[in-house]
């Protein structure tokens, strides 16, 4: 079952901006186009509560979506994506100082969801946030998105080709293979995120 009663707070666009009463976060997080607006309203049951982009790399702004299931309350909190840079590709390597920030900020993360895409290893920057997740000690899960787009049997050979390439640490963590065109998929997420919120 889908969550219940979520609605979008705003979009922060610095750290200053985001003064609303702290809650519970579960963040996502991954790059421009892995899926987290898709994520947010299959999660949700709304079709357009995020803005789905058809341009990738669009938004540079931490959107918060407020969430009353069951009457527990907490945020859905959607990072910028990340790896794109209407710069150019030699400007790919950081994660902008909006999600630094963000992440360092020590609100009460309940976990950070950090989306790839299951036909893909992972990238640098993939690679980057799970260690500096890692590194700072914070809550994170794996989602492997678009799994709509692998059968089965391929979807557990991308699996093990992903499990191969993530480093040890990352190993220890929930993972979870999911679609959001596939509600049936979102089950195993839901009942993790109800559950760590309610902790
Ligand atoms: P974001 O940039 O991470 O917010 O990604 P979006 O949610 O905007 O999705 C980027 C593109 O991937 C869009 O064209 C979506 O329709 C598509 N997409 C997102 N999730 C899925 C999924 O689970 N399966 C499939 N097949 N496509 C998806």
């Amino acid at each position: 079952k889908v969550l219940e009663k979520c609605q979008f707070v705003k979009s922060v666009y610095k750290l200053e901006e985001a003064d609303m009463p702290l809650l519970p976060e579960i963040v996502l997080a991954g790059r421009s186009n892995a899926g987290k607006s898709s994520l947010i309203n299959a999660l949700t049951g709304r079709n357009s509560l995020a803005k789905v982009s058809r341009k990738q790399g669009k938004t540079q702004a931490v959107n918060y979506f407020q969430v009353n299931d069951m009457e527990v309350k907490f945020y859905l909190t959607d990072l910028p994506g990340y790896g794109y840079s209407a710069a150019g590709r030699d400007k790919q390597a950081e994660f902008s100082s909006l999600t630094d920030n963000y992440l360092e900020s020590e609100r009460p993360f309940a976990c950070i969801l950090v989306l790839l895409d299951i036909r893909h290893l992972p990238t640098n920057m993939d690679m980057a946030m799970l260690q500096w997740l890692d590194f700072k000690g914070l809550p994170y899960a794996i989602l492997l998105n678009k799994a709509d787009k692998l059968s089965r049997a391929e979807q557990q050979k991308a699996l093990q080709a992903i499990r191969r390439v993530l480093p040890d640490y990352a190993q220890q963590q929930a993972l979870f293979i999911v679609s959001s065109l596939q509600k049936e998929t979102l089950e195993p997420l839901l009942s993790y995120i109800r559950k760590i919120v309610a902790d």
